[in-house]
């Protein structure tokens, strides 16, 4: 049997980083036998400039929006964001299905191998099939007035069945942000949230906790807006929007927490006391478009939380790459080892999408992507300048 041999300055194995030493072996379709020194390895060993790593896993996106790159402006804040994607959700579908195939493309091209993905609709669904990547479906249902609840699940229920036909361990249910769902949606959901793992859209801006905590802040803006008049039913719970709603949120046996921008050392100490496991993904590069705001991410790796990745949709990232986030992470966090950056990028991700079994990491029989990332500087570190190289696809 043929072997393909890769050695390269520096090698990412998932869980540390290996110096220019270490040759990595896999079968012909990429499938991992070994790592080993270049003295073992024995010949034909292809020779790559810059630091080799299993491939990206994009833990939170919405494909679905990604005709609309480009169309918001920046640093609008969270609440007027909202209001433009209810705007511009709506286009021709030829248009959006070509957005939605060439952001997957350059998904893959950027080295990502697999997605959490948003899904309101079923326009992603055709493009998905075609197995260009792999994809944890998270069906999206939202309505805050306790009297859509019904007709809200029903919608989500039929593009979940039409997902969950193609892809059956890899499709749930999952609500979008505790300031979108009322109590009796979320009862709906968690009654099918029999699945390992669910996704929350959680303290994004702080004017999330300010409405739970006192009805106060731009909430009550977008609910204005909408022309829906929730004093008739929504009572602020007096606690941070995550402690109100995780209580909700029971049948899953994990949850990712996506962006967490204003989640506290109070909120962290509240999920500790839960049964549940608890998965943060920061979205840093959307955290700077939309309110130009980075998340507490010290106070998550001083509590040993488990972090991953996600870019976020086109609506709200320049562009769907994790090395992108990656820089945005290091550029502003400098105290935070390659190492932990890219475990969070890779094994961790893989981990949260129960997809750990075949990627994240080089380990024997895996088949994770083999991703090069390039101008590395001396210390080993990613620089602004850096890119994703496809070496092998997953
Ligand atoms: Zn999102």
């Amino acid at each position: 049997m043929a072997y393909l041999k890769y050695q390269a300055d520096y090698l990412f194995t998932g869980t540390e980083i290996l110096n220019n030493n270490a040759v990595l072996i896999t079968d012909k379709k990429g499938i991992v036998e070994t790592i080993t020194t270049a003295s073992e390895a024995g010949a034909d060993i292809e020779q790559l400039q810059g630091l080799l790593t299993p491939g990206f896993i994009n833990c939170h996106c919405h494909l679905e929006l990604s005709h609309m790159k480009g169309l918001i402006p920046k640093h609008t804040g969270l609440v007027d964001f909202i209001l433009h994607i209810l705007q511009l959700r709506h286009s021709s579908e030829a248009h959006i299905l070509e957005a939605i195939s060439n952001a997957e493309a350059a998904m893959k091209a950027n080295g990502i191998v697999a997605v959490g993905d948003i899904s309101n609709n079923a326009l992603t669904l055709s493009q998905k099939l075609k197995g260009n990547l792999q994809y944890h479906n998270f069906i999206e249902v939202s309505g805050f007035s306790p009297g859509i609840a019904q007709v809200r699940f029903n919608t989500a229920l039929a593009v979940y069945r039409a997902f969950k036909t193609h892809f059956t361990t890899s499709t749930v249910m999952v609500p979008h942000a505790p300031y979108s769902v009322s109590p009796q949606l979320f009862q709906l959901i968690d009654g099918v949230s029999t699945q390992h793992i669910s996704s929350i859209h959680n303290q994004e801006t702080k004017d999330e906790n300010a409405f739970f905590l006192a009805g106060e802040g731009l909430f009550n803006k977008l609910y204005q807006s909408i022309g829906s008049d929730i004093a008739s039913f929504f009572k602020p719970s007096k606690q941070n929007s995550l402690q109100t709603v995780i209580p909700q949120i029971q049948s899953p046996k994990k949850l990712l927490l996506v962006h967490d921008t204003f989640t506290s050392q109070a909120d962290i100490y509240f999920l500790q006391q839960q049964t549940q496991d608890y998965v943060f993904c920061l979205c840093v590069n959307a955290n700077q478009y939309i309110e130009n705001l980075l998340p507490p991410i010290n106070l998550f790796r001083q509590n040993n939380c488990s972090i991953v990745l996600g870019t976020d949709s086109l609506a709200s990232n320049c562009q769907l790459s994790i090395v992108s986030e990656i820089q945005t992470i290091a550029k502003h966090f400098t105290e935070i080892p390659m190492v932990e950056l890219l475990s969070w990028a890779t094994i961790n991700g893989a981990k949260a999408l129960n997809m750990d079994s075949k990627l994240g990491s080089f380990s024997r029989g895996k088949q994770p992507g083999i991703v090069l990332i390039d101008s590395i500087n001396h210390n080993g570190l990613i620089t602004s300048n850096s890119k994703a190289k496809v070496i092998l696809p997953a």
